[in-house]
């Protein structure tokens, strides 16, 4: 029988273990912390519970038989890309994009403008972040980008504490939320309300907020006509945030408003190195890009909004990893078609790439399945046309991959009945309060509770 290692549990990874199962193979999903589900875990907000729920699709998944979860192993440190090689028929890289893209403006080294995706690790209790430390002291706080990362970053700040008490927010986020001193988010776009990124349901879920009046200034959609909007989805956007502009602020406690048409040129602070004070910006007018497009133009004019806490949300990157062959231009796995390939173009047999380390960090949870099914598809033709180095007959048996394993982890991975102990502590720890989960949130804490259930 064929093997697969899929490396990354996320959802990508997932879906990518599914078809593969369902067309015969062997699948051993890795990820590098003791946990499963890599974005659903530690990406979704956690006032979403029903995006989360997808998590029993996966479960269903690692119920086959044929399939095994090595949680706590890192490539690159743990194992490389050729111990990969050498024991399956196709290794499937779902590694995810972890790092966030920059603004490259003066000042974005200083403490105080935080990347989006170390502020949403943080609140969702990923044990590399949670012992991080974010200033939510300030009044007013800016959260720069368009996207739904955005919105909820700006929502997570903004949410009642009653709101955010049935959720699985780390426990040491909530109690930061709780004595935070942020009153006030304000959301830069540098393009304008028709261009936003923002899904409709994201959008019109801000003006239902508890303890927030949602602010846009019907000036900044004087010249936009619902029309000539191209796409139904921001067409959409534009009502909502139309809807949003005629409202009267009901007075509530905390304000989040939507600002278009500013591209930050510098984060101010106190000294060359010291905290946050504000974000200088430009304001924009659009004008045509290439190939249709709408871009943002500086107008020459300038703002400065005051504040202590920046948030950067302007997309996600990925990190090269293992020296598989990385498109730096892209931050992606350089590959073709799901196909990782070299930088002139030669194939790697036997190693492919799904999500969004393939395609860059776009779409929804749901994407990653047609994703993983257009690779899955390209490795079975791959495997019929005996385009895989390593074929069935040459692998070493299953249980020889465990024992090998077992060598390199200290303590060994954790196996998925390891994830199912974590998952039993964490439900019988919100049970109580009518949470979900309380989220584990430190290594140590993770594998002491996985490794009741001994291994698989
Ligand atoms: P995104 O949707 O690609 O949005 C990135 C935003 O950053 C855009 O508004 C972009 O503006 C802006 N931007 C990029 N470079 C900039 C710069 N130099 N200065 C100012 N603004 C800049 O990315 P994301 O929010 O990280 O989300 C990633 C993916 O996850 C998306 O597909 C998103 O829908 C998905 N997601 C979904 C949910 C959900 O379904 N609830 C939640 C979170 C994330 P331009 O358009 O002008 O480039």
């Amino acid at each position: 029988m064929n093997r697969a290692g899929i490396i990354g549990a996320g959802p990508s990874g997932f879906y990518a273990a599914d078809q593969l199962l369902r067309a015969g193979w062997e699948v051993d999903l890795y990820d590098a912390l003791p946990t499963p589900y890599g974005l659903v875990r530690a990406g979704v907000a956690p006032d979403h519970p029903k995006i989360k729920s997808v998590t029993r699709v996966y479960a269903k998944t690692a119920a086959h038989a044929a399939f095994r979860f090595f949680g706590g192993v890192t490539l690159g440190t743990d194992v490389t890309r050729d111990d990969l090689r050498q024991r399956y028929s196709a290794v499937v890289y779902a590694i995810g994009t972890s790092v966030d893209n920059r603004l490259g403006i003066p000042g974005e080294d200083r403490p105080g403008p935080y990347p989006a995706t170390e502020f949403v690790a943080w609140y969702n209790g990923h044990p590399h972040f949670s012992n991080h430390q974010f200033d939510l002291n300030g009044g007013r706080a800016v959260v720069i980008g368009n996207g739904n990362v955005a919105i909820d970053v700006a929502r997570m700040l903004v949410l009642d504490p009653g709101e955010l008490a049935p959720t699985d927010t780390a426990d040491h986020a909530i109690e930061a939320f709780g004595m935070a001193g942020v009153r006030e988010v304000v959301v830069l776009g540098r393009r304008g309300p028709a261009e936003a990124a923002f899904t409709n349901p994201e959008l019109r879920e801000l003006g239902e907020l508890k303890r927030a009046d949602v602010i846009v200034d019907p000036a900044q959609l004087e010249d936009v006509e619902v029309g000539e909007v191209p796409d139904m989805p921001q067409r959409r956007n534009v009502e909502i945030l139309r809807e949003y502009a005629k409202r009267v602020p009901e007075g509530k406690t905390h304000r989040l408003e939507l600002r278009f048409l500013r591209s930050p040129l510098e984060i101010l602070g106190e000294g060359e190195h010291g905290a946050v004070t504000g974000v200088r910006v430009s304001i924009n007018r659009l004008v045509p890009g290439s190939g249709g497009s709408i871009r943002a133009e500086p107008t020459g004019e300038e703002e400065v909004i005051e504040c202590g806490l920046v948030l950067r949300s302007i997309g996600y990157r990925g990190v090269p990893c293992a020296e598989i062959p990385f498109d730096e231009a892209r931050g992606l796995i350089r590959n073709e078609g799901g196909g990782v390939v070299t930088e002139d173009g030669g194939r790697c047999p036997g190693e492919y790439v799904v999500g969004w380390i393939k395609r860059g960090p776009s779409g929804v949870i749901g994407t990653n399945k047609k994703d993983a099914n257009d690779t899955v598809a390209r490795i079975l033709e791959d495997a019929g046309a005996g385009g895989l180095p390593t074929t069935a007959t040459e692998l070493a048996d299953s249980d020889a991959v465990a024992a090998w394993l077992g060598e390199r982890v200290a303590g060994g991975p954790v196996s998925w009945a390891g994830w199912e102990a974590i998952d039993a502590r964490e439900s019988a720890l919100g049970e109580p309060h009518r949470r979900p989960r309380v989220k584990l949130v430190r290594i140590a804490e993770l594998i002491e509770a996985a490794r009741i259930a001994g291994p698989k």
